[in-house]
């Protein structure tokens, strides 16, 4: 269609665009990893949006993020899994409380069949590289084929990244280790066929992976097991406790029956009354991550307390192992039958550093040698709040690792200053100590779904958020923590350089509920834009010709259809539950 023209007093010619003012032009959105980010992402994104050419790359061959990686024995939620999930997709068949690891795998990947994301997910894609072009305003991708060793060449208007954090293995810096001759492995790097029965295993880290590990191999027949932790580790009651409790049910039995099951199928009601509690339980204790409030100190006492029963016959672990940091300052973790393993005989647990590694040995600070190890077993994490392992390049060729350099910082975890149409979901500083982690995930998706609808609709080329917002969000994240648990004594993956700085880069400052407000609506003007309108121009470009799609394509009369109408309450507007739970919501 032509151009409609001919207004004067602008510097070049003001045209009217010939399109309704919807403006559903056509972008490309480039999503990568297909875990619990990637796979919502590929839900809301072809559900809201209208024109979007989406592609999902995810280098497993399969979708599930650390849920498809994490194979290792004894795998499973150490949160309640009904405050681990999409919570438009409540799964009334978890088998326990604590659900396996294959089981949320499955779970994943009955979700994104079932929502239409499998279809856009290309798993066996390994994305090698992402540079800005400023030319064309896209990002130009390369991806290997796992498959065929082919090398393909991507564009994209938007490149979203949802890789998860807790992925990259990260193997000690012990000298040695690549001597070492016997089976090693990575928890994050399983291999499922190795046979443990006699075997004499070494195990490096006490975080939640090796909690889960160490129990369970202390079980196989034969074993004996030399654990390496250097630092002292809080265990907490199972979360869910409290929950059970107040559901009246045994918090130690932990798996649900075919009946209880059954009867979350057939009484929705009962079952939004199940998981509301255990969210309720999570979104309440947030005032335990909050140096010397109540809450955190009668937990420390109840922890403390629970922990010396157990290890009772054992005042030398009770020495070492509970921390006189605060709980919460590493991932708390309930740990369920860690603290017995490491009562029986064939486990043998040794806090002395490790200087190196031998053949089949490992050497202590101590100078002892623990000799004869068959398998060793790294459980020592993940680089974690760093720029991914390929280059992303953004404008004046700066890449993401350098911006990161010595700091991850955003803008409210999802963006970076000199990054043009680059979003993150599960970024640095967006998960969460306690509470639940995958609505903050679904908010990041429905975010992302604002700015791709925002640049198509308003005829933006770019957008990225304001240096000074960036800065902003850095300063805020840098006080809110100073008077929180989290930057204790003591060395986590959600500190900065590599877990023993005094920034925190993990975690969303604040609670789930915070951050769900925060990321509700965008503050547009933390923003800064490049109009696909040349400059001097009709910056009104998008409100097009004076027609909607609902006169042509759509439904002329909607905003009569009982679900477009927004009915007020009543009289008495404050009795609506909706006004009483979130008065704000205006
Ligand atoms: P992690 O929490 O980072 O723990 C790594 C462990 O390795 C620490 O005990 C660390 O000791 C030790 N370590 C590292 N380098 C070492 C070295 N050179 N010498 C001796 N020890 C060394 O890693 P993770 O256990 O894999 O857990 C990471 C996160 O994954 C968790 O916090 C959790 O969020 C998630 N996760 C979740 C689940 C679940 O939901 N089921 C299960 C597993 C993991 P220091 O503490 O002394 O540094």
């Amino acid at each position: 269609m032509p151009e409609i023209s001919g207004v004067s007093g602008h510097a070049k010619e003001f045209t009217i665009k010939d399109e309704p003012v919807e403006n559903l032009r056509p972008l490309r959105v480039v999503v990568i990893g297909a875990g619990f980010s990637g796979i919502v992402a590929a839900i809301r994104i072809p559900e809201k949006l209208r024109n979007i050419d989406l592609t999902v790359y995810e280098k497993n061959d399969g979708v599930g993020g650390v849920w498809w990686l994490n194979k290792y024995p004894g795998v499973a939620c150490d949160i309640p899994s009904h405050s681990y999930q999409y919570s438009f997709a409540p799964n009334p068949n978890w088998s326990n409380l604590y659900a396996p690891g294959s089981e949320i795998r499955e779970y994943l990947e009955d979700v994104a069949e079932k929502f239409g994301a499998t279809r856009f997910i290309k798993t066996s894609h390994e994305v090698k590289e992402c540079a800005w072009d400023a030319e064309k305003k896209q990002w130009k991708i390369k991806v290997l084929n796992l498959a065929t060793g082919d090398i393909v060449d991507d564009t994209a208007n938007v490149l979203v990244t949802a890789r998860g954090q807790l992925n990259e293995i990260k193997w000690p810096p012990i000298p040695g280790l690549e001597n070492f001759k016997g089976k090693k492995m990575h928890s994050g790097a399983w291999d499922p066929s190795y046979d443990f029965t006699n075997k004499k295993i070494g195990v490096v880290g006490n975080g939640s992976s090796a909690i889960q590990i160490i129990p369970s191999l202390q079980r196989v027949e034969g074993t004996s097991l030399s654990c390496f932790m250097r630092s002292p580790t809080w265990i907490s009651s199972s979360f869910g406790d409290y929950a059970m409790i107040q559901l009246g049910l045994d918090p130690k039995a932990t798996s649900f029956t075919e009946e209880q099951k059954k009867k979350f199928v057939e009484d929705p009601e009962h079952f939004l009354k199940f998981r509301k509690v255990f969210e309720d339980d999570g979104n309440s204790i947030h005032d335990s991550t909050i140096i010397g409030s109540t809450m955190q100190t009668e937990f420390q006492a109840y922890y403390r307390a629970a922990m010396e029963k157990t290890l009772s016959s054992r005042p030398d672990l009770i020495k070492t192992i509970i921390p006189t940091f605060a709980p919460g300052c590493r991932r708390l973790t309930p740990g369920t039958g860690f603290l017995d393993s490491l009562l029986q005989p064939n486990v043998d647990v040794i806090h002395d550093g490790v200087t190196s590694i031998g053949a089949s040995s490992v050497v202590l600070t101590s100078g002892r040698e623990i000799a004869d190890i068959d398998v060793l077993i790294c459980a020592t994490g993940f680089h974690v709040s760093t720029a991914p392992p390929f280059p992303i390049v953004g404008r004046d060729g700066r890449t993401l690792a350098d911006r990161w350099s010595p700091l991850p910082e955003s803008y409210l975890s999802l963006a970076v200053d000199g990054f043009p149409n680059y979003l993150m979901m599960f970024g640095p500083n967006s998960a969460i100590g306690f509470g639940s982690l995958t609505k903050i995930l679904e908010a990041e998706a429905d975010f992302v779904v604002r700015v791709v609808r925002k640049l198509q609709k308003d005829d933006y080329a770019t957008i990225e958020p304001k240096a000074e917002r960036v800065r902003d969000f850095t300063a805020f994240v840098g006080k809110y923590f100073a008077n929180t648990v989290y930057l204790d004594k003591c060395k986590s993956w959600y500190r900065s350089e590599g877990g023993t700085g005094d920034r925190i880069v993990g975690l969303w400052p604040g609670s789930t509920l915070h951050a769900l407000e925060a990321l509700r609506s965008p503050r547009w003007e933390d923003f800064v834009y490049e109009s696909i309108e040349p400059e001097g121009g009709n910056g009104l470009r998008w409100l097009g010709n004076g027609w909607s799609t609902t006169q042509t394509t759509g439904d002329p009369s909607w905003y009569i259809n009982p679900d477009e109408v927004e009915m007020p309450y009543g009289k008495e507007p404050e009795e609506n539950p909706q006004f009483k739970a979130r008065p704000w919501s205006y």
